[in-house]
């Protein structure tokens, strides 16, 4: 077991903008990876981004819920790059702040491009609850939470 703290509000980290992850650095993450993963499930998250686990590099896992493949996902350096001109208005919640719920308008569909934790490229679609999903965890990365959208 590795779990780790989740960084909560009002930790400054949660506000700054992650750095992108140099491609020959990503095989050191494993660890990480692994510990991210077990903490967002015992504390029944549906996604991690790195920044709440305390470390500002564009990573982060999503559980295998939201997943159409039934895994658990790694994005690294994810950018949306392109979207539906449709959003969908629903309740996020987020485990670094707790107690809260909000309202948010994400796009019903995304297309997203990042690498994997092989440091495969991955380009795909995401709709419904994984796009919304993959919008929170990248809305982390940016230094964007779901109290931003009051
Ligand atoms: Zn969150």
């Amino acid at each position: 077991m590795g779990l780790l703290n989740i960084v909560t509000i009002p930790n400054p980290k949660l506000k700054k903008p992650s750095e992108d992850i140099n491609k020959d650095k990503i095989k050191e993450l494993k660890p990480l990876i692994k510990n991210m993963l077990e903490t967002m499930y015992v504390s029944d998250g549906i996604g991690l981004a790195a920044v709440q686990i305390g470390k500002n590099i564009n990573l982060a896992v999503i559980g295998k819920e939201a997943t159409p493949d039934n895994k658990d996902m790694v994005l690294i350096n994810p950018k949306i790059i392109g979207h539906s001109w449709r959003k969908v208005v629903a309740e996020e919640g987020c485990l670094s702040v707790p107690g809260i719920t909000q309202k948010v308008p994400r796009f019903a569909k995304i297309k997203v491009k990042a690498l994997n934790q092989e440091g495969q490229l991955l380009n795909f679609d995401a709709t419904d609850f994984l796009a919304r999903v993959i919008q929170h965890e990248i809305d982390h990365l940016q230094g964007t939470l779901i109290t931003d959208y009051v």
